[in-house]
């Protein structure tokens, strides 16, 4: 599914994990979908293992009252970029048309019931729109024909800019405890 190989766009070529692997086990049938790769991801070559990374674990953790590890062994997490892109600038058109090709694959392998799109570049990825303070609010699916839903919220960056006392961090714990309830309803798990 991943070419460690991949030379389809530039970002191979100054990263250290060139196409970057998921995290976790369809456990859920649910896949959580954020941006491109960080530094500390790059470095350590799975995706949110950095401080956005630990923003989406308080989240999932509140819904859940697992471990962080528990429930993040129980859920597909990648990235709509899979190579990091230099001083984290954001990811340009043709390097997520490259990159689309490994996303879809996931898709298509897990087939998952929803997905938590995490900012902008996923949201638009997966949707072909952006605007999460809208898109939060509504019922999404990848396209017409499907019954994958996906959920919208912000980017857990974003999130931490913010703080955890803010409006935003409140609004990213309700949709991800949306997301969770959601896929383990539909999982029968
Ligand atoms: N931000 C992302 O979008 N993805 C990661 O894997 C880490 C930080």
């Amino acid at each position: 599914m991943y070419d460690h190989n991949c030379t389809l766009c530039e970002l191979h070529a100054t990263c250290k994990t060139v196409c970057m692997e998921a995290s976790g086990e369809p456990e859920w049938p649910g896949m959580v979908i954020g941006e491109a790769p960080g530094a500390n991801e790059d470095e350590r070559g799975t995706p949110f293992v950095g401080r956005a990374g630990r923003v989406l674990d308080r989240a999932l953790v509140a819904s859940t009252n697992m471990t962080p590890k528990a429930v993040r062994q129980r859920l597909i997490v990648t990235n709509a970029v899979k190579c990091r892109p230099p001083n984290n600038s954001t990811p340009t058109a043709q390097q997520l048309d490259a990159c689309v090709v490994y996303l879809e694959k996931e898709i298509e392998t897990w087939d998952p019931v929803a997905i938590l799109a995490l900012g902008n570049v996923a949201t638009i990825t997966l949707l072909g729109t952006g605007g999460i303070a809208a898109l939060r609010e509504g019922e999404h699916y990848l396209n017409r024909k499907s019954t994958t839903r996906v959920f919208v919220t912000f980017h857990p960056a974003f999130v931490l800019r913010q703080g955890y006392e803010s409006d935003v961090a409140e609004m990213f714990k309700a949709d991800v405890a949306e997301f969770v309830r959601y896929v383990r309803r539909r999982g029968g798990r």
